[in-house]
């Protein structure tokens, strides 16, 4: 499968790049959107038509995570049916129930359906088995252990959390890790986001083969973050995410 950053700072956008939304797409040609951060929908046209999705999937509601949903529904309700082959096909957007209220916006008469996922069951979306892991954020925000059914390769996205123990082991020999880091290494143990060190550590014992750092400070300097999380992470590759960057697992 393949991930391509669209929006990589945590927070807010910048002039330059917008905030977490990824692109994976498997070998027989299915769009998944992992999360919709601002800028995700024109990031997107830079890579495929935004018709061309054909589900979504979310963390938390966060508005740094899910800015671009409105922008994204937009596109395909205004979009001409029959134009490059669009269909009206109506929208999938995974996300969890434990906020009622966001869950119930995702629905969108004639342009997208919300469909809850339950956390301690393996969700199926296309050729992926997704399962959950909850955990240390200030609302509700699940971790996602995607595998691609027909290669058994296997992303593990983080969303936006703290450090805890169970972080590693949900992460055992992914093939990339994709961590949410806000925070540099005088940081530790903080109740929203992993810091530098902590990401890499998390690689290390989780022996995942390669750790990619997302949901990026606008302060501080980057390539420092880097190599923070590098020194901790050992001999495992770290990025730093950038947008339109891609990755072939
Ligand atoms: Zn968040």
């Amino acid at each position: 499968m393949k991930l391509t950053a669209l929006g990589v700072w945590g927070g807010y956008p910048t002039r330059d790049a917008g905030t977490t939304s990824y692109l994976l797409q498997s070998e027989s040609g299915f769009n998944l959107l992992l999360d919709c951060g601002s800028r995700a929908v024109t990031e997107l046209e830079h890579e495929l038509q935004p018709t061309q999705l054909d589900a979504v999937i979310l963390s938390h509601y966060h508005e740094d995570h899910i800015a671009d949903l409105g922008a994204l529904r937009q596109y395909r309700q205004l979009f001409p049916l029959g134009q490059e082959g669009w269909d009206g096909m109506i929208l999938k957007i995974y996300g969890h129930t434990e906020n009622q209220y966001e869950f119930d916006k995702l629905t969108l008469a004639g342009v997208s359906e919300g469909h809850a996922y339950q956390p301690d069951e393996t969700l199926e979306i296309g050729p992926f088995d997704i399962s959950f892991m909850k955990t240390v954020h200030p609302v509700v925000n699940y971790a996602m252990r995607i595998i691609e059914r027909k290669t058994g390769q296997v992303l593990v996205y983080t969303g936006d959390t703290g450090y805890f123990d169970g972080l590693a082991d949900f992460s055992k020999q992914a093939d990339v890790l994709l961590a949410d880091v806000y925070f540099f290494k005088d940081k530790a143990k903080m109740p929203n986001h992993l810091s530098s060190v902590e990401a890499g550590q998390i690689a290390k014992s989780a022996a995942v083969k390669k750790l990619i750092l997302t949901h990026l400070p606008q302060f501080g300097d980057l390539k420092l973050l880097q190599y923070e999380a590098q020194e901790a992470a050992g001999s495992i590759t770290v990025d730093l995410a950038r947008p339109h960057q891609k990755w072939q697992l």
